[in-house]
């Protein structure tokens, strides 16, 4: 244990190293759902050197690790994270686009929704899809965020990650595993930068297929409350959200923890929800909807923190 802290702890003091420590920092300030327990230790690591260098320590001390982007898919216990939270900071928040090329290099840490609008602007079609979802290129690239049809590792040319074994690794985006919310990404792997393929088009078309998913989000999604997105995945052929309604769940609650009525895939925080409450909804779900159907809803939000 006192090896933990000093090894850790010595980055608080560390005044060459290239990025922020936090100690004891309540998770609930780094996630969409405002709920989560204190990480042990959050840091923000601004190059390639600094999240090398707290990888090493972590892993040195028998610390558990992981990476994050916005949060935008989490859901962090109450109790919190024992370990290190890593967040990408300055020199991953770069991007250039190659207009020969018709590329764009973005640092994990970029907002996704900055991609979207900076490819409006250059009237460069390939990522209307992901108008309006929250979170970074980082944390899209693991989750392969999208819609139904539509996802970001279709668009990935190259990728770069980072691991303790293999460092610093560049391969073309074929040779990654792209699922419906799925990736083959190892557990380890943070990804650092990614090479996004667009191709040039007609503005109005662009304008008019963001238009259209936007206004489809606003209609059919709680956007004013804190929530994760969709909570489970689509199973095959079906809609979880379609399941959820018609086993009368829209609307139920356990502690400040609601089943949206707008959306039945949504489970917002009515403003005081643990992740217990938020954590026993989708467990109560899953039975019930078991029990109608058969069907097994696999979450599509990530759980960190629970036993
Ligand atoms: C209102 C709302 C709407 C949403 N709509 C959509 C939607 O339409 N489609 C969709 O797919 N999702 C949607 N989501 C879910 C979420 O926005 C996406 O999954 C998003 O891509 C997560 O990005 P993030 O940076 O917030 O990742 P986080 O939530 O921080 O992390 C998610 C996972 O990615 C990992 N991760 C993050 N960064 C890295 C990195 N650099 N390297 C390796 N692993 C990393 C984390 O460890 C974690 O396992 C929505 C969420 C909300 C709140």
């Amino acid at each position: 244990m006192a090896r933990h802290a000093s090894a850790l702890g010595a980055l608080l003091l560390d005044d060459r190293f290239d990025g922020e420590v936090y100690p004891n920092e309540p998770m609930s300030r780094h996630t969409t759902y405002r709920i989560g327990g204190p990480a042990r230790y959050l840091v923000r690591a601004d190059s390639v050197g600094a999240l090398r260098h707290v990888v090493e320590r972590a892993e040195e001390c028998g610390v558990p690790w992981m990476c994050v982007g916005r949060g935008s898919n989490l859901l962090v216990a109450d109790e919190g994270y024992q370990g290190v939270i890593i967040t990408l900071g300055r020199d991953f928040r770069t991007m250039r686009y190659d207009e020969e090329a018709s590329r764009f290099f973005v640092g994990a840490g970029v907002p996704l929704s900055s991609v979207v609008q900076e490819a409006f602007k250059r009237s460069l079609a390939g990522l209307e899809f992901a108008v309006g979802t929250p979170g970074t290129i980082g944390g899209a690239l693991r989750m392969n965020a999208g819609s139904r049809s539509e996802w970001l590792g279709s668009r990935v040319v190259a990728v770069t990650t980072y691991s303790p074994k293999e460092g610093l690794r560049r391969r073309p985006g074929s040779e990654i595993s792209w699922g419906y919310r799925s990736t083959s990404f190892a557990p380890n792997e943070v990804i650092v930068e990614c090479e996004l393929a667009v191709e040039p088009a007609d503005p109005f078309f662009i304008r008019g297929k963001m238009e259209a998913s936007l206004a489809r989000r606003k209609k059919t999604q709680p956007l004013g409350k804190p929530s994760c997105g969709s909570v489970f995945k689509n199973p095959e052929g079906d809609s979880a959200g379609r399941l959820i309604e018609e086993i009368g769940m829209k609307g139920a609650r356990v502690g400040g923890a609601q089943v949206s009525e707008v959306h039945a895939n949504f489970i917002v925080n009515e403003g005081d929800a643990t992740a217990h409450d938020v954590k026993e909804l989708i467990e109560t779900i899953q039975a019930k909807v078991k029990q109608a159907y058969g069907i097994e809803l696999t979450p599509e939000v990530r759980f960190l923190g629970f036993e």
